[in-house]
């Protein structure tokens, strides 16, 4: 039987959430139905209900960034039972039979992942996100939320703490190693915390100085103003790693420069405009310019647990439905300290 869950919806380009009814499909065999309780709101979310990336599919119900309790199991599911504080992320389906499935990449499937929203899916229904009371997802697409989490706090990890996490374990990140990372915001702030845990020596690279005291606090050991040109001259060659969170053109040039010799830039966020810079910023020192986008669900588990194991996750502004529009605004200007969650029990009305 389907459900009815609320929802808020943007109907075109340009409009103003509103609250829906939203029917959620009735469970299948491997399916959970999830009751949820908070939805972080990415920067992707602003970028597809305004279609900045090219036409979204309207009506638009947002929200990759899912924490809530099981209400309701299919017939096959083992791994969820009711009552569990589970999360979902940026996908919900993926053939889990191609090579990238297989190797854990679910996101890069071959067939084509199904995003948590604006996509339709193999059954031909468009997804609708996590900015609702309830979803229905197969089970394989639902994490744990480690006992002892803070629900809303762990929201955020579903997307930024997995898109940070994951490059970050890849290119090595730990002691002896410096990290850099381009924006602190809701994805760089995680990012920092992810890093400074697994013992790499952090450096903040943040245009202003206004957030220096929240870097050190989450776990930053230097701090660099970039509005400051004589950075990239003082700090040249001192990094193994930097995660570019930024979501619009940096001069890439200058920032290549600060990598050492082998030092990888990874690309995170994910600028309308092409990206540009000199060979030679590669060729000198063999640098590597590399990009990544979230992680596979069991290294989304493995995340969530590294972050319970060391007490760290999102800091998070938690808002009612009705402040979603001016939220996006304040998003887009650098307002927010670091991560907007919705608290959803305040849709039902
Ligand atoms: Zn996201
Ligand atoms: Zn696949």
């Amino acid at each position: 039987m389907t459900t009815t869950s609320t929802a808020l919806s943007v109907p075109k380009n340009g409009a103003p959430f509103e609250t829906i009814e939203l029917e959620r499909r009735a469970l299948r065999p491997d399916d959970v139905r999830i009751k949820i309780a908070f939805a972080g709101i990415c920067h992707t979310d602003i970028h597809q209900v305004r279609s900045e990336w090219g036409e979204t599919i309207y009506p638009i119900t947002p929200g990759h960034e899912i924490v809530g309790t099981v209400a309701e199991v299919g017939a096959q599911v083992a791994r969820h039972r009711v009552g569990d504080l589970v999360g979902v992320g940026c996908f919900v389906d993926a053939c889990l039979e191609c090579a990238a499935c297989k190797d854990g990449e679910e996101q890069f499937c071959e067939k084509g992942v199904v995003a948590t929203y604006a996509q339709e899916d193999y059954h031909g229904e468009v997804t609708k996100g996590g900015y609702s009371t309830e979803v229905v997802v197969r089970d394989h697409f639902v994490v744990k939320i480690p006992d002892g989490m803070d629900p809303a706090a762990a929201t955020p990890l579903l997307c930024a703490g997995i898109t940070t996490y994951a490059p970050l374990r890849r290119y090595g990140a730990g002691p002896g190693r410096t990290v850099g990372v381009i924006g602190m915001g809701g994805l760089g702030h995680v990012g920092v915390k992810i890093a400074a845990a697994m013992g790499a020596e952090v450096v903040v690279l943040s245009r202003t100085d206004a957030k220096e005291q929240d870097g050190k606090t989450f776990g930053a050991d230097a701090y660099l103003a970039t509005e400051s040109e004589a950075v990239f001259g003082d700090h040249a060659g001192e990094f193994d790693l930097i995660l570019n969170t930024v979501g619009a053109a940096v001069d890439l040039d200058s920032y290549l420069g600060l990598l050492g010799r082998g030092g990888t830039m990874v690309n995170l966020g994910a600028p309308s405009e092409s990206l540009e810079f000199g060979a030679f910023s590669l060729l000198m020192m063999r640098r590597q310019y590399a990009g990544s986008m979230v992680g596979g669900l069991a290294e989304t588990q493995e995340m969530l647990d590294f972050c319970a194991e060391h007490d760290i996750a999102a800091t998070v502004e938690v808002i009612s439905g009705d402040q979603v529009d001016d939220y996006y605004d304040k998003i887009v200007d650098g307002d927010v300290r670091y991560r907007a969650v919705i608290d959803v029990s305040t849709l039902a009305g």
